[in-house]
């Protein structure tokens, strides 16, 4: 590797390089070339910067798994080149590739940042300049032992960078769309960027960059709702096919007693299906058991998901059940810490 820090810059798609269609007013895809073209900037930089794109780009809505191991991909064939990269996408979906990544990258130790923008970057007001300069200025940074600051998977947004797997849209309008509520932010961005050390996984051994890629999508989430008729359920949780299931519970974990629900979750988790109880709360954890309305989860077997994001939850299932044949040991990463993602 050169002594000027290089980056590697992965257009998926998003806002911040869509135009205006002509036909419908709908804001639509565009290639990098638009982008590249709205932020001169870029050819400012010390850094080396290339690009990659994707050959059709994407409104994250649209977002497959096929497309997380398509950046996987990229950035593991790029891995030795490059100081870090840039992942510009959509922020609808953002959360959830984000905290994919973090599963998929297996002993990371460069900056993966992903970004984009409310506006797109050839609006005045746009976000996306910001955004996508400063994501590559982290990316390419270093520390006086001349290693990078960040040896994760993050998003950065306004001003503020992420741990990825930490993350949710929250906002479908303000600049600053994206919370982390159950965990600080890894660095500030003001006259200078102020990192936040002591946040970031810092002191993993790594043997190299391995890619996980290995979903199972027989996934089933489940959010109950006071007066929720559970019959339109039970058919999906009888699914033979199906082997996990995320559930966002009340508070810290709670959920109303109906006989027929129960008896169906427990003979699913009795015949070796995977059940993780997360909260509908955005700030704050599942206490398996701690109120009497949520004790019957953990009685039948329920895996407390304590404080992880629901896009977090989905993306460790597929992850882990993807990843692990044995019941136990499933049950077992479930419920542990893997990549920064739950607070122990
Ligand atoms: N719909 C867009 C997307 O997620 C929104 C955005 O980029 O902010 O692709």
């Amino acid at each position: 590797m050169q002594d000027t820090a290089s980056v590697l810059l992965i257009y998926t798609g998003g806002t911040i390089g869509m135009i205006q269609s002509p036909d419908s007013n709908s804001y639509v895809p565009f290639n990098f070339e638009n982008l590249y073209k709205h932020v001169p900037e870029l050819s400012r930089f010390e850094y080396q910067i290339d690009c990659i794109e994707f050959e059709n780009p994407l409104d994250s809505s649209e977002m497959r798994i096929s497309d997380w191991n398509r950046i996987g991909d990229i950035i593991h064939e790029n891995y030795q080149k490059y100081d870090g990269f840039v992942v510009l996408h959509g922020s609808d979906t953002m959360a959830y590739t984000a905290s994919a990544l973090s599963f998929m990258l297996k002993g990371l130790d460069k900056p993966v940042i992903l970004t984009g923008s409310q506006l797109p970057i050839g609006v005045i007001r746009t976000d996306g300049k910001e955004n996508l300069i400063t994501a590559i200025e982290i990316a390419g940074a270093k520390d006086e032992k001349g290693e990078s600051h960040i040896k994760e998977v993050c998003i950065y947004f306004e001003y503020r960078l992420y741990r990825g797997n930490r993350t949710t849209k929250y906002s479908a309008s303000h600049f600053e769309a994206f919370e982390s509520p159950n965990f600080q932010i890894l660095a500030e961005a003001g006259v200078e960027i102020e990192y936040h050390i002591a946040s970031t996984i810092q002191d993993h051994e790594s043997e190299g960059l391995k890619l996980e890629k290995n979903w199972n999508d027989r996934v089933l989430t489940i959010r109950p709702f006071p007066g929720m008729n559970p019959k339109y359920i039970l058919s999906a949780i009888e699914n033979p096919e199906l082997e996990g299931i995320v559930m966002e519970t009340f508070g810290n974990g709670n959920m109303f007693k109906n006989e027929e629900l129960q008896n169906t979750l427990k003979s699913f988790v009795d015949k070796g299906g995977v059940l993780l109880n997360i909260t509908q709360c955005l700030n704050g954890h599942v206490t398996a058991g701690l109120y009497e309305s949520g004790l019957w989860l953990k009685e039948i077997g329920a895996i407390s998901g304590k404080d992880l994001t629901f896009e977090a939850a989905v993306c460790k299932m597929m992850y882990v059940l993807g990843k692990e044949q044995d019941i136990d040991k499933r049950k077992g990463l479930l419920g542990q810490n893997l990549v920064g993602e739950m607070s122990i």
